[in-house]
């Protein structure tokens, strides 16, 4: 497995959001954090696991939880941003709102 550097991820991260049509978190301190937090996932599972959630414990139960994760775009539609706010939508992002605490689709009440 190829390690990957956190200016790696922030090319990944771009590229989603560009793909996607999000945009990527413009606050630089907190995406860096995010950056890091994927880059070390990836280092130690071999994917990008959510830097915001645990690991489920195999690569099977964590498929839903790969970046960008299974819950991402509903998550954008509805509130903005995903549940990290490392993508955000355009709107969102214009709006010059700052990111709220987002309930976790993986758990449905
Ligand atoms: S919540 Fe955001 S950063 Fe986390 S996996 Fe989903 S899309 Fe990626």
């Amino acid at each position: 497995m190829t390690e990957k550097s956190k200016a790696d991820v922030g090319l990944f991260a771009e590229m989603v959001a560009k793909k996607q049509l999000w945009t990527v978190n413009p606050d630089e301190d907190f995406r860096a954090m995010l950056v890091e937090g994927l880059a070390v996932n990836w280092n130690r599972y071999g994917y990008f696991l959510c830097p915001c959630r645990d690991s489920e414990g195999s690569k099977e139960a964590d498929k839903p939880l790969i970046c960008p994760c299974a819950f991402s775009r509903a998550d954008i539609e509805e509130f903005g941003h995903c549940y990290c706010a490392l993508y955000l939508s355009p709107a969102f992002a214009l709006s010059g709102k700052a990111p709220q605490g987002i309930p976790d689709r993986r758990f449905p009440k």
